[in-house]
């Protein structure tokens, strides 16, 4: 079969975790396997070598295994979108909404400059408002935002097809329906 396809049976699905009714799509293999690692990360490699980005930003925790890596490969620097309250320096702020409560991300005020050219990396999208605060987040420091990338996307959540109706371009490897 395709990359997407050989990517996509490293995954391994978790029911009932983190809560019942869950079905966790786990990437741990992925990153376990030193081929599926090597693929995972050519395939974003390849895609924004030419993108004349200026810097790569990963969601945290597991966007910023990836992000890292890439950013790393595409000579570029590493900005972290970090969960409230782990960033030491002064930082600009959004909550954003979740099935039950709220949540809140962070990125250091000086982590990029009007202009800027950036990828927005994380490992899943499944209702967007992970990547839509992270976005928001880019945009309130005047980064241009050029594409969210993921490697799950969940499309019945309707997060992606939300996120692309915002204008924002998004690339994922694979789907679960
Ligand atoms: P969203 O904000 O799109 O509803 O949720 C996406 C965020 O939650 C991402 O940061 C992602 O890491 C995490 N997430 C939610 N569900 C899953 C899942 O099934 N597998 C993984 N690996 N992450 C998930």
């Amino acid at each position: 079969g395709n990359v997407a396809d050989y990517l996509r049976d490293h995954i391994r699905t978790v029911p009932d975790w983190p809560q019942p009714g869950v079905m966790f799509r786990d990437i741990t293999p992925l990153l376990h396997n030193p081929r599926t690692l090597r693929v995972l990360i050519d395939v974003f490699v390849h895609r924004y070598m030419e993108a004349k980005l200026d810097l790569v930003a990963g969601i945290d925790a597991r966007g910023f295994i990836l992000g890292a890596i890439v950013a790393y490969e595409l000579n570029l620097g590493f900005v972290p979108i970090r969960k409230k309250g782990k960033l030491p320096y002064q930082t600009v702020t959004e909550e954003y909404e979740l099935e039950y409560g709220s949540a809140t991300v962070e990125i250091h005020a000086d982590a990029c400059k009007a202009g800027d050219r950036v990828l927005l990396i994380d490992d899943l999208i499944a209702t967007g408002g992970t990547m839509m605060a992270g976005r928001r987040l880019l945009e309130r420091l005047g980064a241009e935002v050029v594409e969210g990338a993921a490697i799950v996307d969940l499309p019945e959540l309707g997060g992606s097809a939300q996120l692309l109706a915002s204008g924002l371009p998004l690339f994922t490897v694979c789907r679960f329906d």
